[in-house]
């Protein structure tokens, strides 16, 4: 994956670099990301916060409800509301950014699926592709480098 991929949202507005790979993808179908995309699941790449370098734009915070009650913020470009990444219970370190909205979408498969059982049933996985009925242990999924660098952000 090459350094400094670029993204941004539908309008133009908003731009940023993402300085590192992301720790990991993940390919949530858990009925919240569905509703919350008006589609069948949604693809977030996990990198830490500082890596993500605003090129130009104002990204707006909402805040989703929540079954657990733990915050999550989408920030959306604040003329053209695209939602180009989450924030998760408060943890301002880790971005969620959305896939998608990468000028190349390719360059981010999922690492993982989760929330499966919530799946589309129309929707084939690859069975290369670690999947879980709801979450995983990061411990033993994440390659060594991801774990060092969250460490880093959580000890
Ligand atoms: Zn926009
Ligand atoms: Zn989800």
């Amino acid at each position: 994956m090459a350094e400094g991929t670029e993204g941004g949202c539908a309008c133009g507005a908003l731009r940023y670099r993402l300085g590192s790979p992301p720790m990991f993808v993940h390919c949530c179908h858990c009925h919240d990301c569905q509703r919350q995309t008006g589609t069948a699941f949604v693809l977030n790449a996990l990198i830490e916060a500082d890596r993500v370098e605003l090129l130009r734009g104002d990204p707006k915070p909402t805040r989703m409800p929540t079954d657990s009650g733990k915050p999550h913020d989408v920030f959306r470009c604040a003329s053209c509301q695209t939602a180009v990444w989450s924030v998760y219970g408060g943890r301002t370190e880790v971005r969620f950014v959305r896939v998608g909205t990468l000028d190349d979408p390719s360059k981010m498969p999922p690492d993982v699926h989760i929330f499966v059982r919530s799946k589309l049933p129309w929707v084939q996985l690859p069975e290369s592709t670690p999947a879980f009925d709801v979450y995983y242990d990061a411990k033993k999924l994440w390659p060594e480098s991801s774990l060092e660098g969250r460490r880093a952000l959580f000890g």
